[in-house]
């Protein structure tokens, strides 16, 4: 748990949310402000900042969060989805703690 991350408090429990999903290591919720008809947080329940704060020892861990994605779109019978990493702020990334957005519904607005 790393204070004043919005999403450690989220895995905590301390603030409330949406959940869809969630397992030992990763938590699935409904993002607050959604931008498709579908729009997912899949979050690993380790506080890394971005991808700039992968290691090699959260690599499993990085390929368990896309396997998470793909789950919950085959179980929501998913036609097509977008999943996105947003790095620092120029790359659009507001909260500090690493989330793979999954995206489906009207995706070619997004990208
Ligand atoms: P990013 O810009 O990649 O850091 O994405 C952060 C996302 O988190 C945005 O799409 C926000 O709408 C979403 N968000 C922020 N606060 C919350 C919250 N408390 N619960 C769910 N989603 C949130
Ligand atoms: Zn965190």
């Amino acid at each position: 748990m790393t204070r004043d991350c919005i999403f450690c408090k989220i895995i905590d429990k301390e603030t409330s949310s949406d959940v869809v999903y969630e397992n030992d290591e990763i938590i699935v919720i409904k993002d607050a402000n959604p931008k498709t008809p579908v729009h997912l947080l899949i979050i690993p329940k380790k506080h890394i900042s971005s991808v700039n704060h992968i290691e090699a020892e959260d690599k499993a861990l990085m390929g368990d969060l896309i396997l998470t994605a793909k789950k919950i779109a085959k179980e929501k019978n998913l036609k097509g989805y977008k999943l996105l990493i947003n790095v620092g702020r120029e790359g659009g990334q507001i909260i500090d703690h690493i989330h793979l957005h999954l995206l489906s519904g009207r995706p070619t607005e997004i990208l």
